[in-house]
């Protein structure tokens, strides 16, 4: 088995570890923290943070995905189904199940906590679609901005995803966004700034 040999700056040698750079900040953990939609509250979280006693925090459950956290054992639980495709759109429905499913379960005032994996696309396009039906264009006018800041700035990962928060609006996709999702083109070779006449056909 081979070993990878580190270089040594400085000449301190012996196999010490070199001094290294400072950590990023920790991302923090979405255990469902709550989230302001509108006038209601949502707990938000991921199911690679969230442990079964952060359930207990829920009344109902509405898993972004096919996966569900640990459950403990013998206790029910209530569960709203809607899962998406991760890094997906949404459903053709999704406008009517906000409406007609999750926003009157929200004004029973019964704690709902929603989840995907990360709590960053599927998470951060539902927080987002709600505030863009419960919220007005004057109060919020750009709903993804909004879940950036209330919920983690992570929040929304897919072009799908944005587009389909500012369609409950009726509006397109602003275009910074959509500079946001598309891939950077490959680099192109530079011609050279000064002297790029040289390149071209010398006349005779
Ligand atoms: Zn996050």
């Amino acid at each position: 088995m081979t070993v990878k040999k580190k270089q040594a700056k400085g000449g301190s040698g012996g196999g010490l570890a070199m001094p290294k750079a400072p950590p990023l900040p920790p991302h923090p953990e979405h255990r469902g923290e709550p989230v302001r939609v509108g006038p209601y509250t949502i707990l938000a979280g991921g199911i690679r943070d969230l442990v079964a006693e952060d359930l207990e925090k829920a009344d109902v459950l509405i898993p972004l995905l096919d996966s569900l956290p640990r459950l403990e054992f013998g206790r029910p639980y209530q569960i709203l189904a809607a899962p998406l495709a991760d890094y997906g759109g949404v459903p053709n429905n999704w406008e009517q199940f906000l409406r007609e499913q999750v926003i009157p379960l929200l004004a029973t005032e019964k704690k709902v906590l929603a989840f995907c994996h990360g709590s960053h696309g599927r998470t951060g396009c539902f927080l987002a679609s709600l505030i863009a039906i419960l919220e007005t264009p004057e109060e919020t006018p750009d709903p993804i901005a909004a879940v950036r800041k209330r919920h983690c700035k992570k929040a929304v990962e897919s072009q799908a995803q944005a587009e389909a928060v500012f369609a409950l609006r009726g509006e397109k996709l602003p275009q910074k966004y959509s500079m946001e999702f598309t891939k950077k083109p490959a680099t192109v070779w530079p011609l050279p700034q000064d002297n790029w006449w040289n390149f071209l056909p010398t006349a005779h």
